[in-house]
């Protein structure tokens, strides 16, 4: 009977079933993968980093892990290490600073607005950029979010594009407190039809939007949270497949599935604050940068088939006999089971 138990046990998520159809079930809706953040010391997979957290540091954590994690867990990226030693050499790199220093500095320069193909090459393909917009308020109650200030930046936090923008319609709020935005700044800014002209162009790098397609032509990765609205906003069209946004990606969303606040996870993953006072957008593209850089790091399995959409998965379990399922061990079903997101390990692949 203990045994019968055992086996029905998830291999991922530890989760306990009575029966193996049960557990097969499960596997069938849960997409389990190698790609999942997962406990240093247990190995329980979790679906975001903040269930991870959780489970090592939250209020109800699993007291094992918990007293292991309190001497050589890195409370940033949630690694765990040999020893308190080797923690303490990794968090002095793990925990970042911030750009205190080039914020001012670019601040007070506000402006690189020439986007000249000629300006920016280095590279033909893969490059990755952060976007970032800060939103005046227009319309009669200043509630609609227009761009007034829009920020790009490489992977090295060069500044690429930092501009005002001159919105389309008139500017009913400046939102000075946090934008620090002076109606004279926007007075004779570039137009927003021009901004969004050179950033499109910029983005596609002289691919036709039909043509891109991730990890072949020279389009752009493009980075940013919550890229929607900053896209929207700048009428900019953008293929998904292109697009890591900090804000909808699975690990970094909170357990209800919600957004995690950029400031929030720069905080959580980072280590450093930022947008207290007045923002500035470069410091969103830094740090979405960051995040990005540090999820596309991970180490994680290499497979040849990663995603459970690939139909080498035969759709994760969704044209497999419920028999030759129930056969199998735990162990072997999370064998085959594929990741239902496009994990950013898998953007270091070819490069
Ligand atoms: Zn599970
Ligand atoms: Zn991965
Ligand atoms: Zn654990
Ligand atoms: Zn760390």
């Amino acid at each position: 009977m203990l045994q019968l138990i055992f086996r029905n046990k998830c291999a991922a998520c530890f989760r306990q079933f009575n029966k193996i159809e049960h557990l097969v079930e499960h596997m069938r809706t849960s997409y389990h993968s190698s790609h999942e953040p997962s406990c240093g010391i247990c190995k329980k997979h979790c679906r975001s980093f903040e269930s991870l957290r959780e489970h090592v540091i939250g209020p109800l954590p699993k007291q094992e892990c918990k007293n292991i994690f309190s001497s050589r867990g890195c409370k940033f990226c949630l690694s765990v290490f040999d020893s308190p030693y080797t923690l303490r050499l990794h968090q002095d790199r793990c925990q970042l600073s911030g750009v205190t220093g080039l914020i001012g500095r670019f601040s007070n320069l506000g402006i690189r607005d020439n986007l000249d193909h000629g300006n920016y090459t280095r590279g033909s393909s893969g490059q990755t950029v952060a976007l970032a917009c800060k939103m005046v308020g227009g319309g009669s109650d200043g509630s609609l979010d227009l761009c007034g200030r829009v920020c790009l930046t490489d992977e090295y936090d060069n500044i690429i594009f930092h501009t005002y923008v001159k919105p389309p319609m008139p500017v009913t709020n400046y939102r000075y407190e946090t934008t620090g935005i002076r109606p004279e700044y926007l007075r004779d800014a570039m137009p927003q039809r021009q901004v969004q002209k050179k950033l499109q162009d910029f983005l596609c790098n002289g691919e036709p939007m039909w043509k891109i397609r991730p990890r072949a032509g020279k389009a752009r990765i493009l980075v940013g949270h919550g890229l929607d609205h900053d896209l929207d906003s700048l009428q900019i069209e953008y293929p998904a497949l292109m697009i890591r946004d900090t804000a909808k990606y699975p690990p970094l969303m909170k357990t209800s599935k919600l957004s995690n606040s950029l400031k929030y996870l720069t905080q959580a993953y980072l280590g450093y604050d930022i947008q207290s006072g007045i923002q500035d957008p470069f410091e969103d593209c830094v740090a979405t940068m960051k995040l990005y850089m540090r999820m596309r790091s991970q180490v994680h399995k290499i497979e040849p088939y990663p995603l459970a959409t690939d139909p080498q998965n035969r759709n994760n379990f969704a044209s497999w006999r419920q028999n030759e399922l129930e056969r199998m061990s735990p162990e072997q079903m999370l064998d085959i089971s594929r990741s239902d997101f496009y994990c950013w390990c898998l953007d270091r692949r070819d490069t």
